[in-house]
């Protein structure tokens, strides 16, 4: 019988992964985080995901396993439709720019470019107002710059944009992390196939998961 799931813990920061027995006996034996209140907790289970995007090299180190994944700034812009009749209606790839136009409703989102930065988040002036003089080009009259709200986040970038799906030669942990640009694009995929790997069953699309 498979085994009620346990419930989501929010707001919980992993501090370490712990491991017991060396060598092809090594296995994670519990994770170490603390709850919103700060208070310290281990957390065991059967098998250990560390989905943690960019810092997720940071927690595999320490187990002697070198992930090569590499924080890639991306910088995100929302603003106001102004004239609806000048603004792009679906997803757009703007090739030169590397930006990607979306519509949400009365909202335009542009999104892209990739800044090698470490793990800084901070907003460059520069490339916000950059993407914004894009978009009056592209589509002039669409859009209210003067109401632009940015946003950064790092993309878990691998040198290939690869991601690095499934076991470890820790026994019980895998890997489902390194989706570079494409994250939300893999995500069901992803999570699909690592659930089957972890219950032993082979997953259904032809890919070069980690053994
Ligand atoms: C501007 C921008 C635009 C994008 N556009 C697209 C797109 O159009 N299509 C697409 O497919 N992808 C897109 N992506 C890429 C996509 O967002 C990523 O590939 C995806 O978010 C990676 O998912 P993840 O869960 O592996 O990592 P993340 O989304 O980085 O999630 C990691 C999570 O781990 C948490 N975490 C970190 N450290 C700890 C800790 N110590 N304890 C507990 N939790 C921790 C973080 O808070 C975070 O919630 C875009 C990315 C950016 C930045």
């Amino acid at each position: 019988m498979p085994r009620p799931w346990r419930a989501v813990l929010d707001e919980h920061t992993v501090t370490a992964l712990r491991t017991a027995g060396e060598g092809a006996s090594a296995q994670v034996e519990h994770v170490e985080a603390t709850d919103a209140e700060g208070r310290f907790q281990r957390i065991r289970g059967d098998a250990y995901v560390p989905a943690l995007g960019s810092v997720s090299p940071i927690f595999a180190a320490p187990l002697g396993i070198r992930l090569p994944i590499y924080p890639a700034k991306g910088y995100s812009v929302t603003l106001p439709v102004k004239d609806e009749s000048r603004a792009n209606q679906v997803s757009l790839t703007d090739d030169e720019f590397k930006l990607v136009y979306s519509r949400l409703g009365d909202r335009l989102r542009i999104a892209g470019t990739a800044e090698l930065n470490g793990y800084d988040r901070d907003l460059n002036r520069v490339r916000c107002e950059a993407i914004v003089r894009r978009v009056e080009d592209v589509f002039p009259g669409a859009g209210e710059g003067s109401e632009a709200q940015f946003w950064t986040g790092l993309r878990p970038a691998t040198p290939s944009n690869v991601p690095l799906i499934g076991a470890t030669r820790v026994a019980n942990l895998y890997l489902n992390t390194g989706h570079g640009t494409l994250g939300w694009t893999h995500a069901c995929g992803s999570g699909k196939s690592i659930a089957r790997i972890i219950s032993g069953l082979k997953p259904e699309v032809e890919f070069s998961f980690s053994k």
